[in-house]
């Protein structure tokens, strides 16, 4: 008989340059490359380390993945990331997600996010719930190894309610690990169905859509647009699925424009429109771009969604974004008619809310107009930033009245 002596897996430790550990200590989840002395053990891109001070003792676990970003942290006491470990985190997300009125049992609105990433302590990871539907997006490769356990924990605390999950992670991965990948159910099937939000339906595409199929992070301030709505010309330019427009429409618009360079965008909208049983003929879709569109368009809008994607993705665009986000903006302001209402909106995480703030400012001033600040505008609470990672705050928006 052959004996097989029990070895236990050796625990990969990355230890961090002395002086260097301050940024882990106040718990920030990303370790950076330069920040690291050695790793011990052989390491690769996925697996779970543990992060140490240069004398040894621990700090943090977390996912390695080669890159400028060395380590994304995950929970900062000592722990194995077993089964129970993963239930506990997905349980503490959908908690707070109760607290928020979102989670369990809502009438008018079934759709949300559940794992807002570091927001949530889970650094890569993306969950959105769609009635009973668990989109699920891994940004890390070590995220995307533990599907298997963040698809069993979703199952354990939503009980008999989750129908199907949805691994659409192929588009978020580094090129080279989601070559072997694919987006697959990975419990249950569904095809994409309606959702809630605060009782307007949307047909969400969560197989073919942008993102996870719904952009959820706009719920409040699409209703805070419904508000003003009444009787006005509305334009809703880069509008996806129609969220604004149907809000509009809803509230009793005159009429509504919505713009979309994507011609599935503009199906979806108007689809959606005619899922809530709104008046089309108060609703025009245009599958074109929005400065062409905004350089023909009638100058009496009075009340205009500004909502592009992001425009820089990394530092070194941020200088082209704001040039773009200015004109765009001085562009869209002067088809606004005086007491007519603005909201605008980046979503660039390098673009910060002052520096957007101040390249509105820039807008207004090319544009000759005269406004005020009506409300000042970010993410909803389900994508919560947490405080010691103000890197989690991206989305900003402005509502502007226009003289
Ligand atoms: N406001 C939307 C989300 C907008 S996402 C909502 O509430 O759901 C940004 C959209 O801008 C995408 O649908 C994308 O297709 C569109 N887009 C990107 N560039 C564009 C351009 N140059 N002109 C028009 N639409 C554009």
């Amino acid at each position: 008989m052959v004996f097989i002596p029990y070895l236990a897996p050796m625990t990969k430790k990355v230890i961090l340059k002395a002086k260097r550990s301050a940024a882990v200590e106040r718990f920030h989840p990303w370790v950076f490359s330069g920040a690291v002395k050695n790793i011990e053990g052989e390491v690769q891109d996925g697996d779970i380390v543990e992060v140490c001070k240069a004398d040894g003792s621990y700090l943090a676990t977390g996912h390695y993945q080669e890159g400028s970003i060395t380590v994304r942290l995950f929970s900062f006491q000592q722990s194995t990331p077993d089964q129970g470990f993963w239930d506990a985190k997905i349980g503490r997300a959908l908690q707070y997600r109760r607290h928020l009125g979102l989670a369990g049992g809502q009438h008018s609105t079934n759709c949300f996010r559940l794992a807002h990433a570091e927001g949530d302590g889970l650094p890569g990871l993306i969950i959105d719930i769609y009635n009973k539907t668990a989109v699920v997006q891994c940004h890390s490769i070590g995220m995307h190894r533990e599907m298997e356990k963040i698809s069993r924990a979703l199952q354990n605390n939503f009980g008999g309610h989750l129908e199907a999950i949805y691994d659409k992670s192929a588009e978020t991965l580094p090129r080279q690990y989601a070559l072997g990948i694919e987006n697959r159910y990975v419990f249950g099937a569904g095809s994409p169905g309606p959702v809630l939000e605060y009782g307007n339906t949307f047909q969400v595409d969560w197989e073919a859509g942008q993102k996870t199929g719904f952009f959820l992070d706009q719920r409040e301030n699409r209703r805070l647009a419904g508000q003003y709505a009444p009787d006005k010309k509305v334009l809703n330019a880069f509008c996806y699925s129609g969220g604004f427009s149907v809000y509009a429409l809803q509230a009793g618009a005159h009429s509504v424009d919505s713009v979309d360079v994507s011609k599935k965008a503009i199906e979806l909208t108007e689809a959606n429109v005619q899922l809530n049983g709104l008046p089309p003929e108060r609703h025009r879709a245009h599958a074109m771009d929005v400065m062409d569109f905004l350089r023909s368009a009638d100058n009496d809008y009075e009340l205009m969604i500004v909502d592009p994607p992001a425009f820089a993705k990394s530092l070194k665009k941020r200088h082209q974004a704001v040039q773009g986000y200015k004109r765009l903006n001085a562009l869209a302001m002067s088809r606004i008619q005086p007491g007519g209402i603005l909201f605008t909106f980046s979503c660039s995480q390098v673009v910060s809310q002052q520096l957007f703030y101040d390249t509105i400012v820039a807008a207004a001033l090319e544009s000759g107009r005269q406004a005020r600040v009506m409300h000042q505008l970010s993410q909803p609470a389900d994508h919560p930033v947490s405080i010691f990672h103000s890197e989690g705050s991206y989305l900003k928006g402005l509502v502007l009245y226009l003289e």
